[in-house]
């Protein structure tokens, strides 16, 4: 089975695969761990993402398919994914690459959180840059300051974190991702789940109704 996990900039996208990942051994695709990897590593795509992500834009739609295209030829069973398809172009595209491989998109999981939460969870946000947890400056703090309760690796602000891109990312989100919610309701795939509030677990627990 395949899910997309939908939502805007901070919904918890990140944090709700992380659940499906260790509850429900399904696999992770983030296009946007994808890129930071490509970063890490300077490769040629890394250092074209990193342009439109340092301002908070989306990368191109012919660069991210690329790359999804690549991941999909080892790996496109039992995935989440998280941060794609993010524009109409991107789902079209991602409906052919799954059509090729003889599979599918199973459920769109729509996680709604009210637009001023958003903004403080990504000011707040520490990320441990060698398992991906994310925590939060104080809603949601490691053990010990700056240290991954995981790993023990030292947490890591986001550089597109800063306010003025978060903004960026948020118009984005809603000039041309917003408009997926009813592409897939059309589809007849869609589930919205009303996260507001919710922990994390509590929010798994929603999934795993719809899934089952
Ligand atoms: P968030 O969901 O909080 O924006 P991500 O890690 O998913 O965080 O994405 C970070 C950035 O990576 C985005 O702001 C965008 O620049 C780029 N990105 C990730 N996924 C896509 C995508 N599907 N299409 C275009 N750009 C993307």
């Amino acid at each position: 089975m395949n899910i997309i996990l939908l939502g805007a900039p901070g919904s918890g996208k990140g944090s709700t695969s992380e659940q499906l990942i260790s509850r429900k051994g399904m696999t992770q695709l983030s296009t946007g761990d994808l890129f930071r990897k490509n970063i890490a590593e300077k490769t040629a795509l890394g250092l074209e993402a990193q342009k439109f992500m340092n301002a908070g834009k989306y990368v191109p739609d012919e660069i991210t398919n690329g790359m999804v295209e690549d991941y999909l030829q080892t790996n496109h069973d039992n995935l989440v994914f998280d941060g794609f398809p993010r524009t109409r172009a991107q789902a079209e595209a991602l409906d052919k690459m799954l059509e090729k491989l003889g599979t599918k998109i199973d459920k769109v999981i729509y996680l709604h959180v009210d637009e001023e939460v958003l903004f403080d969870r990504l000011t707040g946000r520490l990320i441990c840059p060698k398992c991906k947890r994310s925590y939060h400056k104080i809603t949601r703090k490691p053990q010990v300051e700056w240290i991954c309760d995981f790993d023990g690796a030292e947490l890591v602000t986001r550089p597109d974190d800063a306010p003025d891109k978060i903004a960026t990312r948020i118009d984005e989100y809603n000039n041309l991702t917003a408009t997926l919610i009813n592409f897939y309701q059309a589809h007849g795939k869609l589930v919205i789940l009303d996260v507001n509030g919710l922990s994390v677990e509590a929010i798994y627990f929603d999934i795993e109704e719809v899934l089952n």
